[in-house]
């Protein structure tokens, strides 16, 4: 038996509804620029293709609550999305295999340092420091494939404080759910405990302390969070 030097850090995890099993994550991957109309907020191109980066699991805030306003930024945008949460894997899989791999979905906010993303892409930078920061993954529980069917046509809406910020269709995908997984596969082999974020519509926007979010999915168990006070 491996004996450690210290407790190893706990395993991230999300809950399952209707489940009292826990969804152990592995990896958090995420995919950038596919929706249209969010590239058009953001001033890209929409004929590049969607890009893919990663989160680490530890950045999860399983169920959502209230997270501290993060260190090291002035500008903290939401983005919500659709979240997929795989079973099982492997290396380029076929896009007509794609689905057989997912276990459920769930909605979840890649939240994001704005301003330090703008000097990332401007210095052709790594993007942890915008995406991969502490408590910048917030997903709500997953619904399993059983009790939701796959999510391919559903209203995704965001609201701040109860005014609607984000109100778009998962249709409006450029890559969609088989595509993404099937393009990821060719890059990473995908397993068990992956999640992947899936882009985010139009309609980012900044947060702040006191701000409240909530992101749904038709379909999806909702997400609920709070944005407290600075990290100390
Ligand atoms: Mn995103």
């Amino acid at each position: 038996m491996t004996r450690f030097a210290f407790d190893p850090p706990a395993t991230a995890c999300l809950p399952i509804t209707g489940s009292d099993d826990m969804f152990p994550v592995r990896r958090i991957y995420c995919i950038g620029k596919n929706y249209v109309a969010h590239i058009h907020e953001m001033n890209a191109d929409e004929r590049d293709p969607p890009v893919i980066f990663m989160k680490p699991a530890d950045a999860l805030v399983p169920g959502g609550g209230t997270i501290p306003y993060p260190v090291f930024t002035e500008n903290l945008h939401y983005e919500g999305e659709l979240v997929v949460a795989l079973k099982s894997g492997g290396y380029d899989i076929a896009e007509a295999d794609a689905e057989s791999h997912i276990f459920g979905y769930a909605v979840g906010l890649d939240m994001t340092r704005r301003d330090h993303q703008a000097a990332a892409l401007a210095k052709g930078l790594p993007w942890e420091v915008t995406k991969a920061f502490d408590q910048s993954a917030p997903v709500g529980p997953i619904t399993r494939v059983e009790d939701v069917g796959h999510v391919t046509d559903a209203g995704i809406r965001l609201s701040v404080n109860g005014e609607t910020r984000q109100d778009a269709n998962i249709n409006l995908m450029i890559w969609n759910t088989k595509e993404i997984i099937a393009r990821l596969s060719q890059q990473h082999r995908l397993t068990a405990g992956d999640i992947i974020m899936t882009g985010t519509p139009a309609g980012v926007g900044a947060v702040v302390t006191g701000d409240v979010i909530d992101l749904g999915v038709d379909g999806l168990a909702p997400l609920h969070v709070a944005i407290g006070a600075r990290a100390a």
